[in-house]
């Protein structure tokens, strides 16, 4: 500890004096009245105008773990560095966590819930170390500091603002007000009494107790050209203050645990409980190996992607909590539970490596995820995506929404065999394309028998029954002689131009009389 200021310097390092004391914020965000083992967690984006599939898989995990505790969930905007800040990046963040069905329930009472709007509590707390020498206003211009790491660097020391190279760590108020008197605006600096010589134990619910060499450094606090906090101590004071008893946050975060838990107990303060998640990996296509997905290489690492391309959100969360919850998957085929929300995520058992997200396994989950759905809720699924993202094409496709829910109720009536195929419903509106007159291609291609589909045209009537139907197309195939494939092969080849379909009797009834009758007179041609 140094000297501590006087409450006239400190209003004038600070820019004006402390609005609060320690002892007022704690009564201000007083502990949360919740039931026992209630777990408040919050998700703190920084509003970079891009959401990475690690912070969606970050924000499930937090909001699982508060609402299956009965705790709370925030959203916490840490928008403190001004220099990156993106025009309608918070909004991004808000509609990503909406459509994705994550909610949030913070309580005004703890807030602001943006950091930029919370100097007040950072400085009243900077101005407390200030005045009890743990911290120091420091005068290092980017000059200074890079020729301390030239210095540093040739010497071979580690860089950084620490013991001697840390120059205005002892700076006395007489300096400190000439200084000031020139112009300078000074940073708020930690004045670090760790030694990088001990270990200092901090804990991670997932990987237990680890060890780490001390924090010697004497990191910023406060800046000097906003006021802003830096991330360690917004860290600091808001998940002190908004009471959060679980931060679950990328393992990049993992090498700065040992400063948090440096300033925790610097405070006082009981440290939340720190989950590191893993990255998110794939496996590449060209080496074979695993790597973590890069924002510039692969488009599924950025949750944008799914909304555009029209992937079911919720099996994109089915998937991301099977990561976080391995047992879900067994759980969920063995009909014990049915979606994710029923099924708690265990903090220990989240991996702390290898996190692998696979675009072929999240199809088989997307297909597992569409085939549960009522059709009713598949249809607003296609109709809003194909509004909001699709083209004219694919709006012209859901205009008519008696059609389309006819479209694809198609194979769905028994729930033991609910087709399998829809993945995207970008893909699901390809895949009914056929359907639709101005999408439907005739296939020229195909040896049509004429003979089958005259015969078909002639006893067509759409109000028979299956077995009937099924009857007709018999009797034409033992007449012609051929097996009752081919005439169904025909006939399908006919009405979609595939040889790949659902029922066909379903798609006649869809389609209707006049529609069926026409497609085997184009076959005809
Ligand atoms: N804003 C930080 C980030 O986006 C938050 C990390 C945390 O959750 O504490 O990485």
């Amino acid at each position: 500890m140094r000297p501590g200021l006087s409450e006239d310097l400190i209003a004038r390092v600070l820019g004006a004096a402390p609005k609060y004391t320690l002892a007022e914020l704690e009564e201000k965000f007083p502990p949360r009245n919740l039931p026992d083992g209630a777990m408040v967690t919050r998700f703190a984006p920084s509003p970079t105008g891009y959401m990475h599939l690690g912070g969606l898989y970050q924000a499930l995990i937090d909001s699982k773990l508060a609402y299956d505790t009965g705790g709370v969930f925030m959203l916490r905007i840490e928008d403190t560095d001004t220099k990156r800040e993106v025009k309608d990046a918070v909004q991004l963040i808000i509609d990503s966590l909406n459509k994705f069905g994550i909610t949030y329930n913070d309580m005004p009472e703890y807030g602001p819930y943006y950091q930029s709007q919370r100097k007040d509590i950072y400085h009243s707390v900077a101005a407390e170390l200030l005045r009890t020498g743990r911290a120091y206003p420091c005068f290092l211009t980017a000059d200074d500091m890079e020729r301390i790491r030239g210095e540093q660097s040739a010497a071979g020391f580690a860089t950084g603002i620490y013991g001697e190279f840390a120059r205005d760590r002892d700076i006395t108020p007489d300096e400190i007000i000439r200084r000031m008197d020139n112009g300078a605006v000074p940073t708020i600096r930690l004045y670090s009494t760790g030694d990088s010589a001990r270990r200092i134990f901090c804990k991670d619910a997932v990987r237990g107790s680890i060890g780490f060499p001390e924090n010697n450094e004497d990191i910023v606090l406060i800046k000097s050209n906003d006021g802003l906090p830096t991330y360690h101590f917004a860290h600091l004071c808001d998940d002190h203050f908004m009471r959060t008893t679980h931060v679950i946050r990328g393992e990049e975060w993992l090498p700065s645990l040992p400063l948090h838990t440096q300033l925790f107990r610097m405070m006082g303060w009981q440290p939340p409980m720190y989950i590191h998640t893993s990255t998110i990996d794939k496996i590449d296509s060209e080496t074979g190996k695993q790597r973590k997905l890069s924002k510039r290489k692969d488009p599924e690492s950025n949750v944008a992607f799914f909304l555009a391309d029209g992937w079911p959100t919720g099996a994109v969360l089915e998937y991301l909590g099977n990561i976080a919850a391995s047992g879900y998957e067994e759980a969920k085929l063995k009909g014990t539970v049915k979606t994710i929300w029923e099924y708690a995520i265990k903090p220990k058992k989240i991996p702390m490596s290898g996190a692998l997200f696979d675009m072929k396994k999240l199809e088989w989950w997307a297909k597992e995820y569409i085939g549960a759905m009522a059709v009713p809720d598949l249809v607003k699924s296609v109709t809003d995506w194909a509004n909001e993202y699709g083209d004219e094409k694919q709006k012209s496709q859901v205009a008519d929404q008696a059609y389309l829910t006819n479209v694809l109720a198609i194979e769905r009536d028994n729930p033991k065999r609910v087709r399998k195929d829809f993945i995207t419903w970008r893909q699901t509106l390809e895949i009914v394309e056929f359907f639709f007159d101005e999408l439907f291609v005739p296939n020229t291609e195909y040896a049509y028998n004429r003979d089958v589909l005259n015969a078909f045209l002639d006893t067509f009537n759409i109000a028979d029954d299956k077995d009937t139907w099924w009857n007709k197309i018999v009797e034409i195939a033992n007449r012609a002689g051929v097996k009752n494939g081919d005439v169904a092969m025909n006939l399908r080849v006919a009405l979609s131009g595939r040889t790949n379909t659902p029922d066909l009797y379903s798609i006649m009834q869809v389609m209707g009389k006049e529609r069926v009758q026409q497609r085997i007179k184009v076959a005809l041609k």
